[in-house]
């Protein structure tokens, strides 16, 4: 896991503005634009970049330093690459007055894309049987949902008025004198965030946010052959977020097998216990297979230990169901630790019955 005060080189106590102002400092140092090509410096920015924007959210905060506590892993939801420069470029806005780069910078800013939902990750467990058959999985988590009071706006009774600062048209414009001149650049209002209006009173249910977070159960049918670890999407489930498009849902497939059941690819293994005398004289067995099925299997005569039998299309099916694996099944010959006065008996019988080749075979027979 990250360690984001690290990163930032703030105490873990650190304030938001405290965290701001050292944000501001790492900027200046490696800023893309002062280190051009520098690779480590982007990295380093990216890092910084992601650092900030959950250690200055209050809710991500205490997430993240919820599961720093616990030892758990941080889901890195809260940050995307393709999103940095967008939210480097909201930073920005935040405090360009103090900021000293030229306008190349500010123009970054012009193209501003719609903000999105972050994602919901979420793990399901199954079983070998379900991976054979399919199966349906019941999924329980919290989204972010719009606000049904607000229609998603955030103002209340969705009434909204002229933004004061960009006076309705969504930018803002900044003058910069040097000694060249006056330069004139245009940013995306930081206020309306580009929409022209501000709620006239904050929507009461979401609080200005437009979202209200609501338990969702999903049936997620998942189809046979799936493999562990497969993440199944589904695009534009996860949390909404206002003006913007939802996220998805991420479900990690976990996949629990049993010993002595193994799978590789298609096909599946397991082991059958067998007394001594069934695999020397041979006979039918019962095999029970990932499915529960039993399933007879017939054992050869003289069947060896370890000797592996293969009930076809006993498998985990293809994806594209075309074809299904095999099961192989290796055989343990059980031994006995104690014999009945009758085994013995007829035990010693066989070893006379082999005494002569014994001596000429072995020698260690009397
Ligand atoms: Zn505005
Ligand atoms: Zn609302």
């Amino acid at each position: 896991m990250k360690d984001y005060y690290e990163i930032l080189g703030v105490p873990e106590d650190a304030s938001v503005d405290e965290i701001k102002k050292k944000y501001r400092e790492l900027v200046k140092q490696y800023h893309p634009d002062l280190n051009k090509g520098d690779e480590e410096a982007a990295k380093r920015m990216a890092e910084i970049n992601e650092a900030y924007q959950v250690l200055t959210d209050p809710k991500k905060r205490a997430e993240y330093d919820a599961m720093r506590k616990g030892g758990v892993g941080f889901s890195s939801e809260y940050y995307r690459p393709g999103q940095g420069f967008d939210f480097f470029d909201s930073i920005f806005r935040d405090f360009f007055t103090d900021f000293p780069f030229g306008s190349s910078f500010f123009n970054r800013t012009a193209t501003k894309t719609k903000p999105r939902g972050t994602d919901i990750n979420l793990e399901v467990t199954l079983s070998l049987k379900d991976v054979v058959t399919g199966c349906t999985k019941s999924l329980r988590f919290f989204r972010d949902e719009l606000c049904e009071e607000c229609h998603g706006t955030g103002a209340k009774d969705g009434k909204t008025k002229t933004c004061e600062r960009c006076h309705g048209t969504g930018v803002v414009e900044n003058r910069q004198s040097t000694p060249f001149g006056v330069f004139i650049t245009q940013t995306t209002c930081p206020t309306c965030h580009g929409a022209g209006s501000v709620p006239e009173q904050v929507c009461p249910v979401c609080h200005g946010t437009g979202v209200v977070k609501r338990q969702r159960t999903l049936d997620l049918q998942i189809p046979p052959g799936i493999e562990n670890n497969d993440v199944i999407t589904l695009k534009g489930q996860g949390n909404a977020v206002k003006d913007g498009a939802s996220g998805d849902i991420n479900v990690t497939v976990k996949i629990i097998i049993p010993p002595p059941w193994r799978r590789k690819g298609k096909d599946l293994y397991t082991e059958v216990h067998v007394p001594y005398y069934h695999a020397i004289l041979g006979g039918k067995i019962k095999v029970t297979t990932a499915t529960g099925e039993e399933k007879e299997l017939l054992l050869e005569p003289g069947t060896q230990p370890d000797q592996e039998y293969i009930l076809a299309n006993e498998g985990v099916p293809d994806k594209s169901g075309r074809y299904r694996g095999d099961l192989h099944v290796t055989i343990k010959v059980d031994l006995p630790s104690k014999l009945s006065p009758q085994e013995r008996k007829f035990l010693e019988e066989i070893r006379k019955l082999h005494e002569g080749d014994n001596k000429k075979r072995f020698g260690l027979f009397n």
